[in-house]
């Protein structure tokens, strides 16, 4: 197989980035919940593959999540040290919409959507939108994950425009691939930049939202 390929987004995803992008303009904040919920199942899974056992919690990296954001580049970063994805679990899971509810999410949302973005925000509120809300505030997205099971670490690139590419990384960029689990780069839309790299802004959008969260997070290196 060829280290990178390029493959086209399902239909109902186009569909789901179209009104995420288009019809919520406030309460942005909630792409980091999701992230976070994302990085904290991730943890999960981790302690489950592995039995929860001392021993290989000791193994490795600390089971944590760690944010932090470049003001001068409008980069943020998500990393967390759980199962990380292979390249099969890449394409489907980020790539297909498959967790059950997402069909009566869509007839919803179309509903919702005609009504205010009140309605819309709420929605997503309760079904948890997932991934794809980064591109309420992100411009392009890259993703390096490496699976606990081994294997070459990944990344995945889309603009969350129709395709999205997955490339084995080399050697060179592997150093800097998490040893486990997933690191998120957000390149972010520049008119939102100066608000999501503020490190009081993020620490207090987690507070709000990721409170229930029982593995640490940090925003620059501080546990929030
Ligand atoms: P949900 O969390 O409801 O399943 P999401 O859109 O948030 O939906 O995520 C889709 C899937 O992508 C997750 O179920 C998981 O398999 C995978 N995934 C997302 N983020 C991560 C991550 N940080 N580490 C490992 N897998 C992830
Ligand atoms: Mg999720």
């Amino acid at each position: 197989m060829a280290s990178k390929d390029t493959y086209e987004f399902k239909a109902e995803i186009q569909q789901l980035l179209n009104i995420l992008v288009h019809s919520l303009y406030t309460n942005k904040d909630i792409f980091l919940r999701e992230l976070v919920s994302n990085a904290s199942d991730a943890l999960d899974k981790y302690r489950h593959a592995t039995g929860h056992t001392a021993q290989a919690e000791e193994d490795g990296p600390d089971l944590e999540i760690r944010i932090h954001a470049d003001k001068e580049a409008k980069k943020l970063f998500i990393e967390d040290t759980g199962v990380g994805m292979t390249r099969e679990e890449l394409v489907e899971n980020i790539g297909t919409i498959a967790h059950s509810g997402s069909a009566a999410f869509m007839k919803e949302l179309t509903e919702a959507k005609e009504k205010d973005e009140n309605a819309v925000a709420d929605l997503i509120g309760r079904f948890g939108v997932g991934f794809y809300s980064v591109y309420m505030v992100a411009d392009e997205v890259v993703l390096t994950t490496r699976s606990h099971q081994g294997g070459p670490a990944l990344s995945w690139t889309s603009d969350g425009k129709g395709a999205y590419v997955i490339d084995e990384l080399a050697d060179a960029d592997a150093a800097n691939a998490p040893e486990r689990g997933t690191h998120i780069e957000i390149r972010l839309n520049p008119d939102l930049a100066d608000q999501f790299t503020d490190p009081e802004t993020l620490k207090r959008i987690i507070k709000t939202h990721s409170n229930f969260v029982r593995y640490p997070i940090y925003v620059d290196d501080e546990r929030v």
